[in-house]
């Protein structure tokens, strides 16, 4: 059948949403191979190969456990493999995506406390601190933070909050989801003291959807053996176990791993320095864009700047929803959608994932043109603007 039946229009469908991202030719190509025996020779081979490979990109040395299943799978392994039924986790509320780990870790039986945020920024470490330093008693058993809140486009500052944990003099483990920036922003799992990384497939990695990651800290695979939440599919122990010798306890998703051997090869061979500074870069690009559009970008604070994409706010009593319609329909491009209260008020730019310039002032240019379709207040030349930025650092 016809997958994209919506879209005539020729050309190749932009697919600019904050993940899923554009999945290279080359990362497809790796799809399109027979599937192989889970149990035979050549995967153990395979397997062993791309779990040693795969620390390279969160920067560890640990274990990586890798699940066939979306980023909420990994966020519930995350959970239920180092904390019991009751146990107090402080959350930090940066937008939708912590609001969803936060109502997750209550149907689990945790006692989520949540640090309140207005969505136009990161984690605050300091208020971090002081929340740790206050329970004396070390109720508090996790600290968790999304790196990149992909419903507002704000990064947090792993590095401080470590630093936070540490300056508390709290026990606490560290849970950080870097579903959407793994692979897109600088991270560092073991210098930065991390005990689980939480990851998927479809954003920074170039994958499509379908894999999810625990790195796991000896720390946290200490707790993991007096933790007494229930846990089957996503428990790390036979995992673990199996991995060492390149093989799954259960089948695992074997032409998504092939994908994931030539993505990591990929990021690897472009340098992941460089891997970070185009992200920076194509980022740079797309605010100097909403800046001359005169349009607000949600994140508030220029130090939380995502690299990994832009949420802009539509001028009050316009659509954004609209507008992405109008883009999709006219320019075949899909854009990100507000997210939770955000719902219409912001559309988000991904930029992500396998982007270059012309593909980033495309996009840009589609959003432009769309502006003006959609009948929505803006100054022309936000393309331009992208386009002097990009031509100087290019
Ligand atoms: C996409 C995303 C998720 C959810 O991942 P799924 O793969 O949709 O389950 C969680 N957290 C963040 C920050 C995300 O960007």
């Amino acid at each position: 059948m016809a997958y994209f039946t919506t879209k005539t229009s020729p050309g190749r469908h932009f697919l600019q949403i904050p993940g899923p991202s554009n999945v290279p030719d080359r990362v497809l190509r790796a799809l399109d191979n027979p599937t192989m025996d889970h149990r035979g020779p050549d995967f153990g081979k395979l397997g062993g190969q791309i779990l040693e490979k795969i620390k390279g990109v969160f920067n560890t040395q640990s274990h990586v456990i890798i699940y066939p299943a979306s980023g909420t799978g990994a966020w519930e392994a995350a959970l239920v493999n180092t904390l019991s039924p009751g146990d107090r986790v402080l959350m930090c509320e940066t937008g939708w995506f912590a609001s969803l780990w936060r109502e997750m870790a209550e149907r689990l039986a945790l006692r989520p406390e949540f640090l309140q945020g207005d969505w136009r920024r990161g984690a605050e470490p300091s208020e971090i601190e002081a929340y740790l330093r206050a329970d004396k008693a070390h109720e508090i058993k996790a600290v968790a933070v999304v790196h990149n809140e992909t419903s507002t486009g704000c990064t947090s500052r792993i590095a401080e909050v470590r630093k936070a944990i540490d300056a508390a003099g709290h026990p606490a483990l560290l849970l950080v989801d870097t579903i959407s920036s793994l692979g897109s922003v600088d991270y560092r799992h073991d210098e930065w003291g991390v005990d689980v990384t939480v990851a998927g497939s479809q954003k920074g990695l170039m994958l499509p959807p379908g894999l999810s990651f625990n790195a796991v800290s000896a720390k946290a695979l200490k707790a993991s053996e007096t933790a007494k939440l229930t846990r089957s599919f996503w428990d790390w122990k036979p995992m673990i176990a199996s991995n060492a010798t390149g093989f799954f306890p259960y089948t695992p998703a074997t032409n998504m791993l092939y994908a994931l051997d030539t993505a990591l090869d990929m990021l690897f061979e472009e340098g992941m320095e460089n891997v970070f500074a185009r992200h920076d870069r194509m980022a740079e690009a797309t605010r100097r864009a909403v800046r001359a559009w005169g349009l607000e970008i949600q994140c508030q604070e220029p130090g939380h700047y995502s690299p990994v994409l832009t949420a802009v706010r539509v001028p009050e009593g316009h659509s954004a929803n609209g507008l992405r319609a109008t883009i999709l329909e006219k320019f075949n491009m899909s854009l990100g959608n507000g997210l939770g209260q955000l719902n219409d008020k912001v559309f988000r730019i991904g930029h992500l994932g396998d982007v270059g310039e012309l593909h980033m002032v495309g996009t840009l240019s589609g959003v432009e043109m769309g502006l003006r379709a959609a009948g929505i207040p803006h100054k022309p030349d936000g393309v331009k603007a992208a386009m002097d930025y990009i031509a100087g650092n290019a």
